[in-house]
Protein backbone atom coordinates (compact mmCIF):
# COMPACT_ATOMS: atom_id res chain seq x y z
CA UNK A 1 0.00 0.00 0.00
CA UNK A 2 1.07 3.59 -0.82
CA UNK A 3 1.17 6.54 1.13
CA UNK A 4 -1.26 8.98 0.57
CA UNK A 5 1.18 12.42 0.47
CA UNK A 6 1.79 14.95 -1.91
CA UNK A 7 5.12 14.68 -4.07
CA UNK A 8 6.49 17.78 -4.74
CA UNK A 9 9.74 17.82 -6.53
CA UNK A 10 12.97 19.38 -4.34
CA UNK A 11 13.70 21.96 -6.12
CA UNK A 12 16.89 24.75 -5.30
CA UNK A 13 15.40 27.72 -6.36
CA UNK A 14 12.25 27.37 -3.31
CA UNK A 15 15.74 27.35 -1.00
CA UNK A 16 15.71 31.16 -1.91
CA UNK A 17 12.05 31.85 -2.36
CA UNK A 18 11.90 30.43 0.92
CA UNK A 19 14.74 32.61 2.84
CA UNK A 20 13.59 35.73 0.91
CA UNK A 21 10.08 34.99 2.41
CA UNK A 22 10.89 34.04 5.87
CA UNK A 23 14.14 35.33 6.61
CA UNK A 24 14.03 38.97 4.67
CA UNK A 25 16.76 40.39 6.87
CA UNK A 26 19.38 37.80 5.85
CA UNK A 27 22.06 39.17 4.15
CA UNK A 28 24.68 38.75 1.73
CA UNK A 29 27.86 40.73 2.24
CA UNK A 30 30.53 40.68 -0.64
CA UNK A 31 33.61 41.71 -0.86
CA UNK A 32 33.93 43.05 -4.37
CA UNK A 33 36.69 42.50 -7.47
CA UNK A 34 35.88 46.39 -8.09
CA UNK A 35 37.68 46.97 -4.45
CA UNK A 36 34.63 48.11 -2.30
CA UNK A 37 32.03 45.99 0.12
CA UNK A 38 28.83 44.77 -1.07
CA UNK A 39 25.23 44.35 0.58
CA UNK A 40 22.40 42.64 -0.41
CA UNK A 41 19.39 41.10 1.34
CA UNK A 42 17.90 37.45 0.48
CA UNK A 43 14.83 39.37 -1.36
CA UNK A 44 17.23 41.09 -2.95
CA UNK A 45 19.36 38.38 -4.46
CA UNK A 46 16.04 36.04 -5.10
CA UNK A 47 14.90 39.33 -7.29
CA UNK A 48 18.93 39.27 -8.94
CA UNK A 49 18.31 35.09 -9.72
CA UNK A 50 15.24 36.30 -11.46
CA UNK A 51 16.23 39.07 -13.67
CA UNK A 52 19.30 36.51 -13.77
CA UNK A 53 16.63 33.76 -15.59
CA UNK A 54 15.52 36.11 -17.76
CA UNK A 55 18.77 37.40 -19.25
CA UNK A 56 19.74 33.88 -19.75
CA UNK A 57 16.29 32.76 -21.48
CA UNK A 58 17.03 36.31 -23.95
CA UNK A 59 20.30 34.47 -24.61
CA UNK A 60 19.13 31.00 -25.92
CA UNK A 61 20.02 29.36 -22.74
CA UNK A 62 17.29 26.24 -22.24
CA UNK A 63 16.74 23.57 -20.12
CA UNK A 64 20.40 21.21 -19.49
CA UNK A 65 23.13 24.06 -21.29
CA UNK A 66 25.50 24.06 -18.99
CA UNK A 67 27.02 27.66 -17.69
CA UNK A 68 30.23 27.84 -16.46
CA UNK A 69 31.22 30.29 -14.35
CA UNK A 70 34.84 31.18 -13.30
CA UNK A 71 34.50 33.50 -10.34
CA UNK A 72 35.11 34.03 -6.50
CA UNK A 73 33.00 34.17 -3.69
CA UNK A 74 30.51 36.88 -4.29
CA UNK A 75 26.97 37.82 -4.61
CA UNK A 76 26.77 38.01 -8.52
CA UNK A 77 28.18 33.85 -8.23
CA UNK A 78 25.23 32.95 -5.44
CA UNK A 79 22.60 34.70 -8.01
CA UNK A 80 23.96 32.11 -10.78
CA UNK A 81 24.29 29.44 -8.55
CA UNK A 82 20.32 30.28 -8.30
CA UNK A 83 19.60 31.82 -11.34
CA UNK A 84 20.66 29.09 -13.72
CA UNK A 85 19.59 25.97 -12.20
CA UNK A 86 16.38 27.68 -11.17
CA UNK A 87 15.23 28.08 -14.95
CA UNK A 88 16.13 24.16 -15.79
CA UNK A 89 20.20 24.92 -16.94
CA UNK A 90 23.33 23.45 -15.17
CA UNK A 91 25.90 26.11 -13.79
CA UNK A 92 29.15 24.63 -14.04
CA UNK A 93 31.71 26.02 -11.78
CA UNK A 94 35.20 26.23 -12.68
CA UNK A 95 38.43 26.19 -10.17
CA UNK A 96 40.55 28.90 -11.69
CA UNK A 97 43.33 27.41 -9.99
CA UNK A 98 43.64 24.96 -12.62
CA UNK A 99 46.19 24.59 -14.92
CA UNK A 100 45.33 26.27 -18.32
CA UNK A 101 44.68 22.80 -19.60
CA UNK A 102 43.06 21.40 -17.31
CA UNK A 103 40.46 24.63 -17.54
CA UNK A 104 40.27 24.14 -21.45
CA UNK A 105 39.64 20.66 -20.77
CA UNK A 106 36.60 21.00 -19.19
CA UNK A 107 34.96 23.47 -21.02
CA UNK A 108 34.82 21.09 -24.12
CA UNK A 109 33.94 18.32 -22.23
CA UNK A 110 31.06 20.31 -20.21
CA UNK A 111 30.49 21.33 -23.29
CA UNK A 112 29.40 24.91 -22.06
CA UNK A 113 27.27 27.75 -23.64
CA UNK A 114 27.78 30.82 -21.92
CA UNK A 115 31.27 31.75 -19.17
CA UNK A 116 30.72 34.16 -16.77
CA UNK A 117 33.93 35.62 -15.18
CA UNK A 118 34.97 38.21 -12.38
CA UNK A 119 37.34 40.85 -13.48
CA UNK A 120 39.83 39.16 -12.02
CA UNK A 121 39.97 36.56 -14.88
CA UNK A 122 39.37 38.54 -18.00
CA UNK A 123 43.63 38.11 -18.78
CA UNK A 124 43.37 33.78 -17.89
CA UNK A 125 40.37 34.28 -20.72
CA UNK A 126 42.54 36.52 -23.18
CA UNK A 127 45.15 33.89 -23.12
CA UNK A 128 42.91 31.41 -23.93
CA UNK A 129 40.95 32.74 -25.67
CA UNK A 130 42.03 31.38 -29.66
CA UNK A 131 41.78 27.78 -27.36
CA UNK A 132 38.22 28.08 -26.19
CA UNK A 133 35.36 26.60 -28.15
CA UNK A 134 34.02 29.18 -31.21
CA UNK A 135 30.67 29.60 -29.56
CA UNK A 136 31.24 30.22 -25.89
CA UNK A 137 30.00 33.49 -25.00
CA UNK A 138 31.99 35.17 -22.13
CA UNK A 139 30.00 37.90 -19.35
CA UNK A 140 31.51 39.58 -17.27
CA UNK A 141 30.54 40.05 -13.69
CA UNK A 142 30.22 43.52 -13.22
CA UNK A 143 28.98 46.71 -14.31
CA UNK A 144 29.36 48.66 -17.48
CA UNK A 145 31.45 51.23 -15.64
CA UNK A 146 33.78 48.54 -14.77
CA UNK A 147 33.87 46.62 -17.94
CA UNK A 148 37.71 46.02 -19.07
CA UNK A 149 38.71 46.43 -22.50
CA UNK A 150 38.74 43.10 -24.04
CA UNK A 151 40.00 41.72 -27.15
CA UNK A 152 37.20 39.16 -27.25
CA UNK A 153 33.36 39.98 -27.39
CA UNK A 154 32.64 40.57 -23.81
CA UNK A 155 28.67 40.93 -22.41
CA UNK A 156 28.51 43.15 -18.99
CA UNK A 157 26.52 41.24 -16.51
CA UNK A 158 24.78 43.83 -15.02
CA UNK A 159 23.83 45.40 -18.37
CA UNK A 160 21.71 41.61 -19.04
CA UNK A 161 20.33 42.58 -15.79
CA UNK A 162 19.29 46.05 -16.15
CA UNK A 163 15.55 46.48 -16.55
CA UNK A 164 14.83 42.95 -16.84
CA UNK A 165 11.73 41.47 -14.49
CA UNK A 166 11.60 40.71 -11.32
CA UNK A 167 10.05 37.52 -10.76
CA UNK A 168 10.46 34.73 -12.93
CA UNK A 169 7.77 31.68 -13.67
CA UNK A 170 10.66 28.98 -12.71
CA UNK A 171 9.64 26.05 -14.28
CA UNK A 172 8.48 22.77 -12.42
CA UNK A 173 11.08 20.90 -12.72
CA UNK A 174 11.71 16.68 -12.02
CA UNK A 175 13.75 16.85 -9.14
CA UNK A 176 16.22 14.77 -10.51
CA UNK A 177 17.20 17.03 -13.19
CA UNK A 178 20.81 17.92 -13.28
CA UNK A 179 21.62 22.05 -11.33
CA UNK A 180 25.34 21.82 -10.75
CA UNK A 181 28.45 20.34 -12.48
CA UNK A 182 31.84 20.39 -10.58
CA UNK A 183 34.88 18.81 -11.35
CA UNK A 184 37.30 17.23 -9.26
CA UNK A 185 41.03 17.41 -10.09
CA UNK A 186 41.37 14.98 -6.73
CA UNK A 187 42.49 11.94 -8.78
CA UNK A 188 44.84 10.80 -11.65
CA UNK A 189 44.19 11.55 -15.32
CA UNK A 190 41.71 13.99 -16.87
CA UNK A 191 38.91 15.74 -14.50
CA UNK A 192 35.79 13.93 -13.96
CA UNK A 193 32.76 15.86 -13.72
CA UNK A 194 30.08 15.27 -10.86
CA UNK A 195 26.97 16.11 -11.78
CA UNK A 196 24.33 17.03 -8.77
CA UNK A 197 20.87 16.99 -9.44
CA UNK A 198 18.03 19.37 -7.51
CA UNK A 199 16.89 16.13 -5.46
CA UNK A 200 20.69 15.61 -3.97
CA UNK A 201 21.54 19.49 -3.42
CA UNK A 202 18.58 20.18 -1.61
CA UNK A 203 18.67 16.93 0.51
CA UNK A 204 22.47 17.73 0.89
CA UNK A 205 21.41 21.24 2.16
CA UNK A 206 19.01 19.45 4.81
CA UNK A 207 21.65 17.16 6.06
CA UNK A 208 24.23 20.00 6.71
CA UNK A 209 21.81 22.22 7.84
CA UNK A 210 20.78 19.32 10.78
CA UNK A 211 24.29 18.62 11.27
CA UNK A 212 25.78 21.90 11.32
CA UNK A 213 22.40 23.40 13.38
CA UNK A 214 24.22 25.55 15.73
CA UNK A 215 26.71 26.68 13.15
CA UNK A 216 23.72 27.96 11.12
CA UNK A 217 20.97 29.25 13.08
CA UNK A 218 18.91 32.29 12.38
CA UNK A 219 20.70 35.46 12.25
CA UNK A 220 24.54 33.82 12.64
CA UNK A 221 26.95 35.40 10.02
CA UNK A 222 28.82 32.97 8.00
CA UNK A 223 32.19 33.16 5.89
CA UNK A 224 32.75 30.68 3.23
CA UNK A 225 35.80 31.10 2.28
CA UNK A 226 36.08 27.69 0.98
CA UNK A 227 35.26 28.56 -2.79
CA UNK A 228 32.01 28.43 -4.26
CA UNK A 229 34.04 27.46 -7.57
CA UNK A 230 35.09 24.21 -4.91
CA UNK A 231 32.54 21.69 -4.36
CA UNK A 232 29.54 24.35 -3.61
CA UNK A 233 31.33 25.53 -0.93
CA UNK A 234 30.43 22.97 1.05
CA UNK A 235 26.67 23.32 0.30
CA UNK A 236 26.55 26.90 2.55
CA UNK A 237 25.18 28.58 -0.96
CA UNK A 238 22.31 26.90 0.20
CA UNK A 239 22.03 25.67 3.47
CA UNK A 240 22.79 29.38 5.18
CA UNK A 241 19.70 30.67 3.65
CA UNK A 242 17.78 28.07 3.65
CA UNK A 243 18.32 28.27 7.54
CA UNK A 244 18.33 32.25 7.82
CA UNK A 245 22.20 33.12 8.63
CA UNK A 246 23.99 35.79 6.48
CA UNK A 247 26.57 35.02 4.12
CA UNK A 248 29.65 37.19 4.25
CA UNK A 249 31.96 36.70 0.95
CA UNK A 250 35.39 37.38 0.90
CA UNK A 251 35.84 37.90 -2.79
CA UNK A 252 39.38 37.11 -3.73
CA UNK A 253 41.22 38.86 -0.21
CA UNK A 254 41.61 35.33 1.44
CA UNK A 255 45.13 36.66 3.22
CA UNK A 256 45.16 36.30 6.77
CA UNK A 257 44.96 40.19 7.63
CA UNK A 258 41.80 40.86 4.72
CA UNK A 259 40.41 37.77 6.57
CA UNK A 260 40.85 39.16 10.10
CA UNK A 261 39.70 42.62 8.93
CA UNK A 262 36.47 41.40 6.91
CA UNK A 263 35.31 39.02 9.99
CA UNK A 264 36.01 41.68 12.39
CA UNK A 265 33.94 44.25 10.91
CA UNK A 266 31.05 41.92 9.68
CA UNK A 267 30.94 39.90 13.24
CA UNK A 268 31.14 36.42 11.61
CA UNK A 269 30.87 33.68 14.26
CA UNK A 270 31.48 30.60 11.97
CA UNK A 271 34.10 30.51 9.05
CA UNK A 272 34.56 27.35 6.67
CA UNK A 273 37.56 26.42 4.92
CA UNK A 274 40.83 24.12 4.46
CA UNK A 275 43.24 24.03 6.73
CA UNK A 276 46.01 26.35 4.76
CA UNK A 277 43.76 29.64 5.02
CA UNK A 278 43.43 29.18 8.51
CA UNK A 279 47.59 29.06 8.95
CA UNK A 280 47.04 32.55 7.67
CA UNK A 281 44.24 33.45 9.58
CA UNK A 282 45.74 32.10 13.06
CA UNK A 283 49.12 34.48 12.29
CA UNK A 284 47.07 37.54 12.09
CA UNK A 285 44.97 36.69 15.33
CA UNK A 286 48.80 36.21 16.84
CA UNK A 287 49.62 39.55 15.36
CA UNK A 288 46.80 41.25 16.73
CA UNK A 289 46.83 39.52 20.07
CA UNK A 290 43.11 39.20 19.73
CA UNK A 291 40.60 37.05 17.81
CA UNK A 292 37.87 39.15 15.17
CA UNK A 293 35.05 40.49 17.39
CA UNK A 294 32.15 37.40 17.53
CA UNK A 295 34.21 34.43 16.19
CA UNK A 296 33.14 31.23 17.86
CA UNK A 297 33.42 28.31 15.44
CA UNK A 298 35.60 27.36 12.77
CA UNK A 299 34.84 24.16 10.15
CA UNK A 300 37.85 22.53 8.60
CA UNK A 301 37.98 20.09 6.24
CA UNK A 302 39.43 19.61 2.64
CA UNK A 303 42.68 18.16 4.18
CA UNK A 304 43.59 16.61 7.86
CA UNK A 305 43.22 19.94 9.96
CA UNK A 306 46.60 19.70 12.20
CA UNK A 307 46.49 18.97 16.04
CA UNK A 308 48.34 22.11 16.59
CA UNK A 309 45.76 24.17 14.61
CA UNK A 310 42.80 22.63 16.35
CA UNK A 311 44.57 23.24 19.97
CA UNK A 312 45.31 27.17 18.79
CA UNK A 313 41.79 27.82 18.20
CA UNK A 314 40.22 25.93 21.18
CA UNK A 315 42.41 27.92 23.48
CA UNK A 316 41.68 31.21 22.08
CA UNK A 317 37.71 29.80 22.27
CA UNK A 318 36.92 29.50 18.97
CA UNK A 319 35.60 25.82 18.50
CA UNK A 320 36.72 23.64 15.81
CA UNK A 321 34.66 20.90 13.93
CA UNK A 322 36.75 19.12 12.10
CA UNK A 323 34.61 18.03 8.89
CA UNK A 324 35.25 15.37 5.75
CA UNK A 325 34.13 14.73 2.00
CA UNK A 326 34.80 15.28 -1.13
CA UNK A 327 33.41 17.01 -4.49
CA UNK A 328 31.84 13.22 -5.23
CA UNK A 329 29.93 13.64 -2.16
CA UNK A 330 27.99 17.29 -2.62
CA UNK A 331 30.31 17.08 -0.37
CA UNK A 332 29.97 17.07 3.56
CA UNK A 333 30.72 13.24 4.76
CA UNK A 334 30.82 13.32 8.10
CA UNK A 335 31.16 16.19 10.38
CA UNK A 336 33.51 16.60 14.13
CA UNK A 337 31.40 19.06 16.74
CA UNK A 338 32.20 17.34 20.03
CA UNK A 339 28.79 15.16 20.95
CA UNK A 340 26.99 16.80 24.25
CA UNK A 341 28.38 13.67 26.53
CA UNK A 342 31.57 14.19 25.92
CA UNK A 343 32.23 17.85 26.54
CA UNK A 344 33.21 17.16 29.95
CA UNK A 345 36.26 15.55 29.01
CA UNK A 346 39.95 16.69 29.86
CA UNK A 347 41.58 19.17 27.02
CA UNK A 348 43.81 16.91 25.98
CA UNK A 349 40.94 14.19 25.39
CA UNK A 350 38.25 16.60 23.76
CA UNK A 351 41.28 17.08 21.43
CA UNK A 352 41.48 13.82 20.62
CA UNK A 353 38.45 13.22 19.55
CA UNK A 354 38.50 16.46 17.88
CA UNK A 355 41.35 15.76 15.53
CA UNK A 356 38.98 12.61 14.12
CA UNK A 357 37.17 13.76 11.19
CA UNK A 358 33.78 13.13 13.09
CA UNK A 359 30.67 11.17 12.63
CA UNK A 360 27.87 10.78 9.18
CA UNK A 361 25.94 13.20 7.94
CA UNK A 362 22.20 11.52 7.98
CA UNK A 363 22.07 9.86 4.79
CA UNK A 364 25.22 9.08 4.17
CA UNK A 365 26.15 5.46 4.85
CA UNK A 366 30.10 4.63 5.39
CA UNK A 367 31.81 1.35 4.98
CA UNK A 368 35.67 0.28 5.07
CA UNK A 369 36.80 -2.77 3.61
CA UNK A 370 39.95 -4.66 3.62
CA UNK A 371 41.74 -5.86 0.56
CA UNK A 372 40.23 -8.58 -0.46
CA UNK A 373 36.76 -6.49 0.02
CA UNK A 374 35.75 -7.53 3.07
CA UNK A 375 34.09 -5.44 5.39
CA UNK A 376 36.25 -4.00 8.20
CA UNK A 377 34.89 -4.12 11.98
CA UNK A 378 34.12 -0.45 13.48
CA UNK A 379 36.70 -1.07 16.02
CA UNK A 380 38.48 2.21 15.43
CA UNK A 381 41.82 0.36 14.56
CA UNK A 382 40.82 -1.77 11.37
CA UNK A 383 42.41 -0.06 8.50
CA UNK A 384 40.46 -0.44 5.27
CA UNK A 385 39.35 1.86 1.92
CA UNK A 386 36.36 3.70 2.93
CA UNK A 387 33.12 3.62 0.41
CA UNK A 388 30.23 5.96 1.14
CA UNK A 389 26.74 5.18 -0.24
CA UNK A 390 23.69 7.98 -0.49
CA UNK A 391 21.62 10.59 -1.97
CA UNK A 392 24.33 13.12 -2.21
CA UNK A 393 26.74 10.53 -3.24
CA UNK A 394 27.53 10.54 -7.56
CA UNK A 395 26.16 7.66 -9.12
CA UNK A 396 29.26 8.06 -11.80
CA UNK A 397 30.70 10.67 -13.19
CA UNK A 398 29.36 12.99 -15.90
CA UNK A 399 30.18 11.71 -19.67
CA UNK A 400 32.73 8.95 -18.70
CA UNK A 401 31.66 5.56 -18.69
CA UNK A 402 35.30 4.39 -17.67
CA UNK A 403 35.83 6.42 -14.91
CA UNK A 404 32.28 5.54 -13.02
CA UNK A 405 33.09 1.87 -13.67
CA UNK A 406 36.05 2.01 -11.84
CA UNK A 407 34.47 4.30 -8.81
CA UNK A 408 31.40 2.23 -8.26
CA UNK A 409 31.83 -1.50 -6.17
CA UNK A 410 29.59 -4.67 -6.98
CA UNK A 411 27.53 -3.09 -3.84
CA UNK A 412 26.63 0.10 -5.43
CA UNK A 413 29.15 1.63 -2.90
CA UNK A 414 31.45 4.56 -4.42
CA UNK A 415 34.83 3.98 -3.69
CA UNK A 416 36.47 7.58 -1.89
CA UNK A 417 40.23 6.21 -2.23
CA UNK A 418 40.46 7.49 1.32
CA UNK A 419 42.11 4.64 4.04
CA UNK A 420 40.23 5.25 7.54
CA UNK A 421 39.05 3.63 10.77
CA UNK A 422 35.71 3.68 11.81
CA UNK A 423 35.21 3.65 15.87
CA UNK A 424 32.57 2.08 17.69
CA UNK A 425 30.49 5.23 18.18
CA UNK A 426 31.35 5.78 14.95
CA UNK A 427 34.00 8.37 14.23
CA UNK A 428 36.09 8.21 11.55
CA UNK A 429 39.29 8.97 11.15
CA UNK A 430 41.25 9.09 7.77
CA UNK A 431 44.61 7.90 7.90
CA UNK A 432 45.65 8.77 4.32
CA UNK A 433 44.66 8.95 0.97
CA UNK A 434 45.55 5.53 -0.39
CA UNK A 435 48.18 6.61 -2.91
CA UNK A 436 49.71 8.75 0.12
CA UNK A 437 50.02 5.51 2.63
CA UNK A 438 53.70 4.64 2.98
CA UNK A 439 54.18 0.70 2.31
CA UNK A 440 57.44 0.17 4.24
CA UNK A 441 58.07 -3.64 5.02
CA UNK A 442 54.80 -4.55 4.34
CA UNK A 443 53.64 -2.46 6.87
CA UNK A 444 51.84 1.37 6.31
CA UNK A 445 52.80 4.29 7.93
CA UNK A 446 50.58 7.18 7.87
CA UNK A 447 51.84 10.50 6.05
CA UNK A 448 48.77 12.54 7.92
CA UNK A 449 49.91 11.10 11.27
CA UNK A 450 53.18 12.04 10.56
CA UNK A 451 52.75 15.10 9.02
CA UNK A 452 50.40 16.33 12.68
CA UNK A 453 52.92 15.71 15.04
CA UNK A 454 55.58 17.42 13.17
CA UNK A 455 53.64 20.62 12.54
CA UNK A 456 53.39 20.46 16.03
CA UNK A 457 57.54 22.15 16.37
CA UNK A 458 57.59 25.51 16.69
CA UNK A 459 60.11 25.49 14.24
CA UNK A 460 57.98 24.31 11.25
CA UNK A 461 55.64 26.16 9.26
CA UNK A 462 54.44 23.72 7.02
CA UNK A 463 55.30 20.22 5.67
CA UNK A 464 54.37 17.04 4.38
CA UNK A 465 55.61 13.31 3.89
CA UNK A 466 55.96 11.52 0.82
CA UNK A 467 57.06 8.08 0.27
CA UNK A 468 60.41 7.40 -1.56
CA UNK A 469 61.53 4.17 -3.06
CA UNK A 470 63.63 1.81 -0.97
CA UNK A 471 65.54 -1.27 -2.09
CA UNK A 472 64.88 -2.85 0.74
CA UNK A 473 61.82 -1.59 2.53
CA UNK A 474 59.75 -1.07 -0.15
CA UNK A 475 58.61 2.60 0.62
CA UNK A 476 60.43 4.97 3.11
CA UNK A 477 59.21 7.87 4.41
CA UNK A 478 60.85 11.60 3.30
CA UNK A 479 59.94 14.94 5.53
CA UNK A 480 59.63 17.47 3.27
CA UNK A 481 59.61 20.50 5.97
CA UNK A 482 59.29 24.41 5.48
CA UNK A 483 60.44 25.98 8.21
CA UNK A 484 59.32 28.83 10.41
CA UNK A 485 62.59 30.76 10.10
CA UNK A 486 64.78 30.03 7.27
CA UNK A 487 67.61 31.52 9.16
CA UNK A 488 66.88 29.00 12.27
CA UNK A 489 65.24 25.64 10.47
CA UNK A 490 64.43 23.20 12.54
CA UNK A 491 67.06 19.93 13.71
CA UNK A 492 65.99 16.47 11.89
CA UNK A 493 67.77 14.73 15.25
CA UNK A 494 64.77 17.26 17.57
CA UNK A 495 61.87 16.13 15.09
CA UNK A 496 62.65 12.28 14.89
CA UNK A 497 62.40 12.69 18.82
CA UNK A 498 58.89 14.15 18.50
CA UNK A 499 57.89 11.51 15.85
CA UNK A 500 58.93 9.06 18.46
CA UNK A 501 57.19 10.20 20.92
CA UNK A 502 54.02 8.54 18.86
CA UNK A 503 54.97 6.73 16.61
CA UNK A 504 57.07 3.44 16.34
CA UNK A 505 60.58 3.67 15.95
CA UNK A 506 60.50 2.27 11.76
CA UNK A 507 58.01 5.16 11.17
CA UNK A 508 60.17 7.69 11.93
CA UNK A 509 61.16 9.50 8.22
CA UNK A 510 64.46 8.63 7.04
CA UNK A 511 65.78 11.91 5.69
CA UNK A 512 64.47 15.67 5.59
CA UNK A 513 64.78 18.53 3.10
CA UNK A 514 63.85 22.51 3.50
CA UNK A 515 61.66 23.41 1.03
CA UNK A 516 60.75 27.50 0.70
CA UNK A 517 57.00 26.30 -0.08
CA UNK A 518 55.17 23.49 -0.47
CA UNK A 519 53.88 22.81 -4.03
CA UNK A 520 49.66 23.68 -3.79
CA UNK A 521 47.00 21.66 -5.93
CA UNK A 522 43.96 23.25 -7.25
CA UNK A 523 42.35 22.94 -4.43
CA UNK A 524 44.68 24.77 -1.96
CA UNK A 525 45.94 21.40 -0.65
CA UNK A 526 49.12 20.05 -0.71
CA UNK A 527 50.46 18.61 -4.08
CA UNK A 528 51.77 15.48 -3.03
CA UNK A 529 52.18 14.84 -6.88
CA UNK A 530 54.43 17.31 -7.72
CA UNK A 531 56.19 16.39 -4.78
CA UNK A 532 56.51 13.30 -5.45
CA UNK A 533 57.56 14.38 -9.09
CA UNK A 534 60.20 16.63 -7.81
CA UNK A 535 62.22 13.89 -5.55
CA UNK A 536 61.71 11.07 -8.11
CA UNK A 537 65.32 10.47 -8.41
CA UNK A 538 65.62 11.01 -4.28
CA UNK A 539 68.54 8.94 -2.91
CA UNK A 540 67.34 8.21 0.75
CA UNK A 541 70.96 8.24 3.56
CA UNK A 542 71.14 4.61 3.53
CA UNK A 543 69.64 3.24 0.23
CA UNK A 544 72.82 2.78 -1.66
P1 LIG B 1 38.00 17.13 -2.97
O1 LIG B 1 37.11 16.31 -3.82
O2 LIG B 1 38.95 17.98 -3.75
O3 LIG B 1 37.23 17.90 -1.97
O4 LIG B 1 38.94 16.14 -2.17
C1 LIG B 1 38.40 15.12 -1.37
C2 LIG B 1 39.50 14.45 -0.60
O5 LIG B 1 40.11 15.38 0.30
C3 LIG B 1 39.03 13.33 0.28
O6 LIG B 1 38.84 12.12 -0.43
C4 LIG B 1 40.17 13.23 1.29
O7 LIG B 1 41.26 12.52 0.76
C5 LIG B 1 40.57 14.69 1.46
N1 LIG B 1 39.94 15.25 2.65
C6 LIG B 1 38.84 16.03 2.72
N2 LIG B 1 38.59 16.39 4.00
C7 LIG B 1 39.54 15.81 4.76
C8 LIG B 1 39.82 15.77 6.17
N3 LIG B 1 39.10 16.45 7.05
N4 LIG B 1 40.88 15.04 6.58
C9 LIG B 1 41.65 14.36 5.71
N5 LIG B 1 41.45 14.36 4.38
C10 LIG B 1 40.40 15.07 3.90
Amino acid sequence: MQGMMMNRPLSIIEILAYAAEVFPSGEVVSVRCEGDRHRQSYPETYARAAQLAHALTGLGIGHGDRVATLAWNGYRHLELYYGVSGMGAVCHTINPRLSAEQMLYIIGHAEDKLLFTDLTFVPLIEALKDHLPKNLRIVVMTDAAHMPDTSFDALCYEDLLAGQPMAFDWPDLDENTAAGLCYTSGTTGNPKGALYSHRSTVLHAMSVSLALRLSLAEGRRILPVVPLFHVNAWGLPYAAPLNGASLIFPGPALDGPSLFQLMDSERVFSAWGVPTVWLGLQGEIKAQGRNPEGFGEVVIGGSAAPRAMIEAFETSGVSVCHAWGMTEMSPVGTQGHLPAHLSDLPFKEQMDVKQLQGRRLFGVDLKITGEDGTRQPRDGTSVGELFVRGNTVVSGYFNNPEATEAAIDDEGWFGTGDIATITPEGFLSIQDRSKDLIKSGGEWISSIDIENIVMAHPGVASCAVIAIPHPKWDERPLLCVVPADKDAPPDKAELDALVLEHMASWQVPDAMELLDELPLTATGKVSKLTLRQTFADYVLPDAG
